[in-house]
């Protein structure tokens, strides 16, 4: 098959959705896994292109949205510790913890840096020998390999002032979790390119076949995710449950093998919480005994830390895609991008900014309305 970058988008784009009007017959729901593939479909309107009978719903792939409210306080007091160095991707800076976030501990003195990668906060530490320099190590199976790479070296150059504040998490058993829930209507999914470049796809037959639901592995452009939708929607229709690989552009089905050895060389598998949905068995990685020295959490002592989420926020309902942001309440009131109660409606992958940033709490935006995305992202 050609990639879609040979065609012309505009036709292909309508001939995608005139296959999916013609295929679709009765009403399915589909879970878009990535944030970054929630944002793409709320910028460019692709679900009230499609028949009203394929409804989208926004599932748990923000990395930024679903760090616990622990990790955010854990990484709130590393931060404020005097010869911190603090380094981290902009995202989470704006990301409220119980009473503040990273840019108040900044702002009250804290030495907290935003860096574009982990390798750019070892070099720090390389630079800053009489500093603890530590990263905060978030993200799905996409970020890993580099933050694994990051402590790999630490200990090859012997820098023993570099730790990372670790709290990454895995797709499939998110994807698990949620087909178990009761209240769960998906009944098939646009598996996240990005992971799967990392990860491969054999890990997704399991699910496909224990839950019976087609998993389409599905990139980021408009082209992308209408070829997912037509896909899903098409094995739906029969009555299929398969994976399919629909962004054979960047993945193959064993994944990026060296990515996969530094991952499994540093990190093992475990428990994780997930913000506003909870504890997930086997759901994230934290580093190996053998890499335990460079594990913030324990070098800064910060393991007891255990906080609550705010009652008003209902992130871990849109996480899971029970509910659309614009049913919170505090959607756009007391809950907007400057004074944010979730890390949905800050992330740059979160479904409410989103929903937000592209108007849809009161239909189409007038022009020259939208809020600049610097403004959802100031830092990143
Ligand atoms: S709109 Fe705000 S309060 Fe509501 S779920 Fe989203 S982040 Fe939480």
């Amino acid at each position: 098959m050609k990639y879609i970058d040979e065609f012309n988008a505009p036709d292909l784009a309508h001939r995608l959705l005139d296959e999916i009007r013609a295929t679709v017959t009765r009403p399915w729901a589909l879970m878009e896994v990535c944030g970054g593939q929630t944002h793409s479909i709320i910028r460019h309107g692709i679900d009230q292109l499609l028949p009203e009978q394929v409804e989208l719903i926004h599932g748990p792939g923000c990395p930024v949205c679903v760090t616990p409210l622990d990790v955010i306080d854990q990484a709130l007091e590393i931060a404020a510790r005097p010869g911190v160095i603090f380094c981290s991707f902009g995202d989470m800076l704006r990301v409220p913890g119980t009473d503040r976030d990273l840019f108040r501990v900044k702002g009250e003195g804290g030495d907290v840096r935003v860096v574009y990668s982990p390798l750019d906060a070892l070099d720090l530490a390389r630079r800053n020998p009489d500093r603890q320099v530590v990263f905060f190590a978030i993200g799905f199976e996409t970020t890993a390999p580099a933050n694994a790479m990051a402590v790999h070296q630490a200990r090859r150059l012997g820098l023993d002032n570099f730790s990372l504040l670790v709290s990454h998490v895995r797709v499939p058993p998110a994807i698990d979790a949620i087909m178990t829930a009761p209240e769960c209507r998906v009944q098939g999914f646009l598996a996240a390119g990005h992971v799967c470049s990392v990860m491969g796809t054999a890990e997704y037959p399991e699910l496909a076949e224990k839950h019976r639901v087609p998993l389409v592995v599905t990139g980021f452009e408009p082209l992308d995710i209408l070829e997912g939708i037509r896909r899903a929607v098409h094995q739906l229709e029969r009555g299929e449950h398969r994976v399919e690989n629909a962004y054979a552009r960047a993945v193959r089905e064993r994944g990026n093998p060296a990515a996969l050895r530094m991952i499994e060389e540093v990190f093992e598998v475990t428990d994780r919480n997930w913000r506003g949905i909870g504890r997930i068995p086997a759901s994230g990685w934290r580093l190996t005994d053998a890499f335990r020295a460079y594990d913030a959490e324990h070098r800064f002592d910060v393991t007891g830390i255990r906080t609550e989420e705010p009652a008003q926020c209902r992130a871990g309902e849109v996480l899971q895609g029970l509910i659309k942001p614009t049913e919170c309440e505090a959607f756009g009131t007391t809950c907007t991008p400057r004074t944010p109660l979730g890390a949905t409606m800050v992330s740059s992958e979160g479904a409410c900014a989103a929903y937000y940033l592209y108007r849809r709490m009161t239909g189409p935006a007038p022009q020259g309305s939208r809020i600049p995305r610097e403004e959802m992202n100031p830092v990143g």
